[in-house]
């Protein structure tokens, strides 16, 4: 794989090598022992990794998911794919991620 004009630093959101594989589809539900991750663009939101069965990774239907469910795919997914200033733990931990020292929080 060598793109020509894509940066490797950019990381690719569609790859999935590095994304846990679910115990049942998150479309329909079903378990089966034939699940693959897909990615799916998830509009404004970003791109999430999904655990789904054949027929549905196949279908063109979005997964139901609801906004909340959805930043939170899209979130685990940015960490998947090793996305730096995207994951929600470093936000919340009240570590400047640039400069790595303590913002002011006031307790
Ligand atoms: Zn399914
Ligand atoms: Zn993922």
């Amino acid at each position: 794989m060598s793109a020509v004009g894509h940066p490797a630093t950019v990381p690719d959101l569609h790859d999935t090598s590095r994304c846990p594989l679910g115990v049942r589809c998150e479309c329909c539900g079903i378990e089966r022992d034939d699940l693959a991750v897909v990615t799916s663009d998830l509009g404004s939101v970003g791109v999430a990794c999904l655990t789904m069965c054949p027929s549905c990774a196949s279908s063109t239907v979005s997964p139901p998911v609801a906004v909340g469910t959805a930043v939170r795919l899209v979130l685990q997914h940015a960490a998947h794919v090793g996305v730096a200033g995207l994951d929600a733990n470093e936000i919340l931990s009240g570590t400047c991620p640039t400069t790595g020292t303590p913002t002011a929080v006031s307790v």
